[in-house]
């Protein structure tokens, strides 16, 4: 949803996954702590200070983990299936779909976020406190300074501005007054986008009154809102318009087919040159067994290319993410985001016979939106 993210690991079952976006923010908090460590504790050594920094940043990341993880127990616990974590710039996202039920339970998945990084500030804060005798200065101080971030980011993700928790919140209780969850959605997307440009504003204001790094900072991170915002919304829309397709109306079907003992040349010539297809199905005596891949035959020095055989070169089936011609596009949708290849194969008794990428389904959405005459 927010771009390129990574598989960490499992968590009581559910994955855990790291967008590009908090690379950058973990060497930028982990800097930060290292700076304030230093300068607010001046007999500390380097490697000292280090050692609280990077104590500080497990502890804070930690905590982001633990607030995520909140909204997925209950979740699963309301018996909504959680699809996975991933934290990002200012937090995390539990992706689950909770559409499906009512404004309830939607209300006690926000809610149990921010009421966690309450307790764990308190938690901090308490062993800071009665600790202080037993502690270093150092370590009291830095689980002092983690009670306020866990007391921050409860704060922050209760602005009532969708995907935020309290734009949650905002959508479940509009949801819960009007029957409408679209509605609801569409409005608190924009209050979404409109706390982000304040955010924006303020980070300008900031700036132009000479504090830089505060200013960069803010205006990044209600940029970052606004946007967040506006692709929750259209992804719903998405959805919702995928509501009831089914991955054979969307597939790109009647596949051309390559021989498999083809030569990589002709297959370039007759083949990729000629259509705009990244992939296509490698059949022999009318059986699917691979399938021929651009980004396959780059990996293949050119100069080789007219010695080398399709049947080499391509990869099997088994490596694909595969659906039946009759798999809900939503669920498909969920699948085309997940995988790392872009591409879903439709596959009836072991053939395929569709192939859907995003350009497919992009191509699909034009067309839908053109034909479409209902009144919106
Ligand atoms: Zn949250």
């Amino acid at each position: 949803m927010f771009g390129t993210s990574w598989r960490v690991g499992r968590i009581i079952g559910i994955e855990v996954r790291v967008d590009s976006s908090w690379a950058v923010i973990a060497l930028l908090i982990t800097y930060s702590m290292y700076l304030r460590a230093s300068i607010v504790y001046p007999d500390l050594s380097g490697a000292g200070a280090v050692g609280i920094a990077i104590l500080s940043a497990v502890l804070f990341f930690g905590s982001v983990l633990v607030h995520e993880l909140a909204h997925a127990l209950v979740s699963q616990a309301r018996g909504i299936r959680v699809q996975d974590i991933t934290l990002f710039l200012f937090g995390g996202a539990t992706r689950a779909r909770v559409e499906s039920r009512g404004p309830g339970d939607e209300f006690l998945i926000a809610a149990v976020g921010p009421l966690t990084s309450g307790i764990l500030a308190a938690l901090f804060g308490t062993i800071a406190g009665l600790g202080g005798d037993v502690l270093s200065r150092p370590l009291a101080g830095t689980l002092g300074y983690l009670a306020w971030t866990n007391l921050l980011l409860a704060g922050f993700n209760l602005v009532p501005g969708f995907p935020l928790d309290g734009g949650r919140l905002l959508r479940s209780a509009i949801w819960k007054a009007t029957g409408s969850f679209n509605r609801a959605t569409r409005i608190a997307s924009l209050a979404g986008q409109g706390v982000g440009w304040l955010l924006v504003a303020a980070g300008v204001a900031w700036l132009l009154a000479g504090d830089l790094a505060g200013g960069i900072w803010f205006a990044f991170i209600g940029w970052f809102l606004v946007q967040a915002a506006r692709a929750s919304y259209q992804e719903l829309q998405l959805r919702d318009m995928l509501r009831g397709v089914e991955a054979e109306d969307v597939m790109a079907g009647n596949l051309l087919r390559i021989p498999p003992d083809l030569s990589l040349q002709d297959a370039v010539d007759d083949y990729f040159m000629r259509y705009d297809h990244s992939a296509f199905p490698v059949d022999e005596q009318g059986r699917t067994i691979g399938l021929l891949t651009l980004r396959g035959v780059r990996r293949v020095p050119r100069e080789q290319w007219p010695s080398r055989r399709v049947r080499d070169f391509m990869v099997p089936l088994g490596d694909q993410v595969v659906v039946a011609p009759d798999a809900r596009m939503d669920a498909v949708l969920g699948k085309l985001e997940d995988g790392e290849a872009g591409r879903v194969l439709v596959v009836q008794d072991g053939e395929v016979v569709g192939i859907i990428t995003p350009t497919d389904l992009t191509r699909w959405l034009r067309r839908w939106r053109a034909l479409d005459t209902r009144a919106r």
